[in-house]
C-alpha cells in the first residue's frame, strides 16, 4: 500500500456515493484531525471545481485537499476505526457534475463560434463563471453560443473518459494543451470537445439539462460569463418567472409590457418628485412667514414630528434669508434625529460653536458653516431639551 498515493474511485465511477477504505495515515490540519485513505470517492478541490461534501464513519468531512498524489480528508472530529465507510453527498456531487460538464460544452461553443478561448473556470456556490478571451459580444452572437451549447445537450451525446499517454496526446484535438505529464486523462464530449481534465462529469450530455448564461462583464481585457446548468438553471428560471409573475399581477400588464410599464412609472415618479419639491418650496415661504410671527425675540424654535430633515432644512434657510433670525429646528429621519441650526448672516454669529455643546446630548456628530449647522444623532434623543440648551447659550451670546 502506497501511503503517498490515494486511489481515486471517482475517476472510475463518479456516480458511486459509498465506499470502504483503510486509513493509511493520520494527520492534523489546522487543529483538525485529517486522514489519508488507500482509496476514496471524495473529490478534492482542484481545477475550478470545489471539494465534495459528505461523511466518514458519520463524521462530517470539512474539506478535501490534494497534496501531490495523495488526498487528505479534514474531519470535524477523530474517527477511531482503522477501516472506514465513507459517503459523499450525492446532491452536491451531481450539481458539480452538471455545472462542470456544462462548462466543457460552453467553452467549446465559445471556441467554435467566436474562437474565444477559456482562460479560467470557477464553479461557485450559486453560479459558475468562465473567462473567455474575447473583447466584446453582441446579443446575437451570445444567442448562437447558448443555442449551440444547448443543442449538444439535447442531442444527449456520450461523455467519455480515457487515459492517453503523453507521447500520443498530439493525436487528440484537445481544446487546450494539458498541464500534467505522463498519463493524461482526456474527457470527450462525443465528437464535440476534448479536454484534459481531472474533474467529475456526467455520463451523457442530456443529464446537464440546460445551460443558461445569466450575465457577463468585462474583466482585464476579456469577458467573464456567469452561467447555470441543470437544477440550478431550473431554480433560476423559477426565481425569474416568479418575479415577472408578481410584476404582471401588480401592474396588471402582460409579460411583454412589464418593462415599458416600469419605465413609465419611473418617469412619472421623477415628475411627481419635481412637482412636490416646487410645491414644498412655495409652501415654505408661507410657513416661514408664520414662524417669523411666533419668534421669541430673534429665536425661532420647533421640534417637528412630521417634517423630514430635508424640508426642515429648507424652511430654516428660507426664514434666515427673509429676516434677522436664529432658527433652531429638530426633525427625525428613519434612523437618526437631526438638529438644524441656522442664523442670518447679518447677526454675525458662528453657529458652529453650538456643535460641541449640544452634540453629546443626542450622541451626535455634525458641522457646517458659520450660518448653518446640522447635527445627526440617536433617534430616541430628547430633541426639545437639546434645542432648549442651544437657546440658552444663544441668548447669552446675542440677546
Ligand atoms: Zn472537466
Amino acid at each position: 500500500m502506497d501511503k503517498n498515493k490515494t486511489h481515486r474511485l471517482y475517476y472510475e465511477d463518479p456516480y458511486r456515493v459509498e465506499f470502504e477504505a483503510e486509513i493509511v495515515e493520520r494527520l492534523v490540519s489546522e487543529n483538525k484531525p485529517a486522514l489519508v485513505l488507500d482509496q476514496t470517492c471524495f473529490y478534492p478541490e482542484s481545477g475550478g471545481q470545489p471539494s465534495d461534501q459528505g461523511t466518514i464513519e458519520g463524521v462530517v468531512v470539512i474539506k478535501i485537499v490534494e497534496e501531490g498524489e495523495k488526498i487528505i480528508h479534514v474531519l470535524e472530529r477523530e474517527v477511531p476505526a482503522q477501516r472506514i465507510k465513507g459517503k459523499i453527498d450525492w446532491t452536491a456531487r451531481f450539481d458539480h457534475m452538471q455545472q462542470h460538464s456544462g462548462q466543457h460544452i460552453l467553452s467549446q461553443a465559445f471556441y467554435e463560434i467566436l474562437k474565444g478561448e477559456t482562460l479560467s473556470f470557477h464553479l461557485g456556490a450559486g453560479s459558475s463563471t468562465v473567462e473567455i478571451g474575447i473583447v466584446k459580444i453582441g446579443e446575437e452572437e451570445l444567442g448562437r453560443v447558448e443555442k449551440r451549447a444547448n443543442a449538444i445537450i439535447f442531442e444527449d451525446r456520450a461523455i467519455k473518459t480515457t487515459s492517453i499517454d503523453q507521447e500520443k496526446i498530439g493525436e487528440i484535438p484537445l481544446r487546450k494543451p494539458p498541464k500534467k505529464e505522463g498519463l493524461i486523462r482526456v474527457v470527450e464530449v462525443d465528437g464535440f470537445d476534448y479536454s484534459a481534465c481531472g474533474g467529475t462529469h456526467c455520463r451523457r450530455t442530456g443529464e446537464i439539462g440546460l445551460i443558461k448564461i445569466t450575465k457577463w462583464e468585462r474583466i482585464r481585457n476579456n469577458l467573464r460569463f456567469e452561467f447555470v446548468c441543470g437544477w440550478r438553471a431550473l431554480a433560476d428560471y423559477g426565481l425569474k418567472n416568479g418575479i415577472v409573475r408578481q410584476l404582471t399581477g401588480r401592474f396588471s400588464v402582460k409579460e411583454g409590457d412589464v418593462l415599458a410599464s416600469l419605465g413609465k412609472l419611473s418617469e412619472d415618479l421623477k415628475a411627481s418628485r419635481k412637482l412636490a419639491k416646487k410645491s414644498e418650496e412655495k409652501l415654505a415661504v408661507f410657513e416661514a412667514q408664520e414662524f417669523m410671527t411666533k419668534a421669541e425675540g430673534k429665536i425661532i424654535k420647533e421640534v417637528f414630528a412630521e417634517k423630514t430633515p430635508d424640508s426642515a432644512k429648507f424652511l430654516a434657510l428660507t426664514i434666515v434669508k427673509q429676516g434677522d433670525f436664529i432658527v433652531l429646528f429638530a426633525a427625525k429621519s428613519e434612523a437618526r434625529s437631526h438638529l438644524i441650526l441656522a442664523a442670518s448672516e447679518n447677526l454675525k454669529i458662528d453657529m458652529r460653536r453650538l456643535v460641541p455643546i449640544i452634540s453629546p446630548d443626542i450622541n451626535g456628530k455634525g458641522g457646517g458653516s458659520p450660518v448653518f449647522v446640522e447635527i445627526a444623532g440617536d433617534p430616541g434623543a430628547d430633541l426639545s431639551a437639546a434645542l432648549a440648551k442651544a437657546q440658552a447659550f444663544i441668548k447669552n451670546w446675542v440677546c
